[in-house]
């Protein structure tokens, strides 16, 4: 060993114990990444990195939620584990994370949309990148009017900004690449765009001559002319590329065909539901103190609702289930005494649906068709137990999270930025806060050209043990 190696030797020896201080191998173990939590970050650890803390619980709708070097998952129940990273989840937390309007994702992020895009679905709309454009959200009904129209395909584009509120008739509207969303609950959710755009704001746009839109626009080609309408509140405007801007008033505007059509029941007849906006309002967990209120509701409204009746609180209640039936009100089972039927055995399931139909019976005189499983846990014998009963099983379409906010506002919106024609629309009667919001949800749906109607009505019947969450 010359002295040049000796030195070398001494060198790496001092090099081995200072990378073994900069770098100890048993230092603080990781948190550990499991369930189905797990299972995500398996699938997408390349992008988020390796986890900076232990999974935390208890968040809203029972969720569980881990943080990553470039992002999070999320889990409940209802939505599965979910990857969120990015400029998306900077747009969702700024916007309140899982107790935001958007709820919890429901996808993870999805990439290759037009012009590079990425987006993310969640409880309540998406949330979309665009590498010029930025990062917005769209939800409630401008997201389901911007969907119609073919999302970020459709001559619109990607939205450049958020919604914004607070317009005449209680209105939102929300800028998009080349147009815009406007909605509010007396017009609908349409989009505008273009040179019809043009002319509708130099002519003050919603508080001017037109109104909101009614309509989406539609175009032809007529003997080589190109011809696009649109229909508004007050008037249709109509480009032509021979002549450009024609309008009409609506005085002399030809009925045009609303999209959707704004419904009507037929006088003293049944409500079709293939042809109407149908909605079923529906009140789980009474009856309670409230429910008379709700019913005095209802009934100044010629509005139909089910309720889905806990078997334990009908005998003390047995002249409002009288009265509900009265009224033309859908009387539903939801079991006995509200636990988790998932955890129980088919003998447990079934003593719960049989005590409530027979409690209902006895109280009103009727049985019947219909059970919402408490919680919506259900499997293949709660659906089996509920079919051996004659019941359907009633899930839902809307989630008005009415349980868990207690705030009539919120409730309203959720029920009026949700609400499609065949909605299933869940909410408790034993809330004072739902009770109070019942006037303004009723007014607000009959405002857009909902009818509401019984669950059977909505579905037109249901078949004893299938599974049923909206028309
Ligand atoms: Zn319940």
């Amino acid at each position: 060993m010359t002295a040049s190696t000796r030195r070398w030797v001494r060198a790496g020896g001092i090099l081995v114990v200072l990378l073994a201080l900069l770098f100890p191998t048993h230092a603080t173990a990781a948190p550990p990444v499991t369930g189905a939590i797990g299972d995500t970050w398996q699938r997408v650890r390349p992008m988020i990195g390796d986890p900076l803390e232990p999974q935390f619980c208890g968040l809203q709708q029972g969720g569980c939620a881990q943080r990553f070097q470039r992002g999070s998952i999320y889990w409940t129940q209802r939505t599965g584990a979910q990857e969120i990273r990015g400029a998306i989840r900077d747009v969702w937390g700024a916007n309140g994370w899982e107790r935001g309007i958007s709820g919890y994702p429901t996808s993870g992020e999805f990439c290759g949309l037009r012009e590079g895009g990425c987006g993310q679905r969640f409880q309540n709309g998406n949330i979309y990148f665009h590498p010029r454009l930025g990062t917005h959200r769209v939800f409630g009904a401008i997201f389901d009017g911007w969907a119609r129209v073919g999302w970020e395909t459709s001559t619109i584009g990607y939205p450049v900004a958020g919604e914004s509120c607070g317009l005449a008739g209680r209105g939102c509207s929300q800028r998009f690449a080349n147009g815009f969303m406007y909605w509010s609950p007396a017009s609908g959710s349409f989009a505008v765009t273009g040179r019809i755009l043009d002319h509708w704001a130099a002519n003050g746009r919603q508080a001017g001559r037109y109104g909101y839109p009614t309509s989406n626009e539609s175009c032809r080609t007529e003997g080589g002319v190109r011809i696009c309408d649109q229909n508004y509140q007050r008037g249709r405007i109509t480009w032509r590329s021979d002549r450009g801007i024609v309008t009409q008033s609506a005085a002399t505007t030809t009925p045009v065909t609303r999209d959707p059509a704004p419904a009507r029941s037929q006088p003293g007849g049944r409500v079709d539901c293939s042809v109407q906006r149908c909605v079923a309002l529906t009140y789980d967990d009474g009856p309670g103190v409230h429910t008379n209120r709700l019913l005095d509701t209802l009934g100044r409204n010629d509005a139909k609702a089910t309720f889905f009746l806990v078997g334990d609180r009908v005998p003390a209640n047995a002249a409002t289930v009288r009265r509900m039936r009265d009224m033309g009100m859908e009387i539903g089972n939801h079991s006995r005494s509200h636990p988790t039927l998932t955890g129980l055995g088919s003998a447990g399931i079934r003593s719960q649906l049989a005590d409530t139909q027979g409690r209902i019976r006895a109280a009103a005189g009727v049985t019947p068709t219909v059970f919402r499983p408490p919680y919506g846990a259900r499997n293949a014998t709660v659906d089996s137990a509920a079919r051996e009963q004659g019941l359907s099983v009633i899930m839902w379409s809307v989630d008005t999270m009415d349980w868990r906010d207690r705030n009539s506002s919120t409730v309203t919106s959720r029920v009026l930025n949700q609400a499609q024609p065949g909605s299933i629309i869940l909410m408790h009667d034993i809330h004072s806060t739902t009770v109070d919001a019942a006037p303004a949800i009723v007014s607000g749906l009959k405002a857009k050209g909902f009818v509401l109607v019984t669950v059977s009505e909505l579905l037109n019947g249901t078949d004893p043990g299938r599974v049923y969450s909206a028309r």
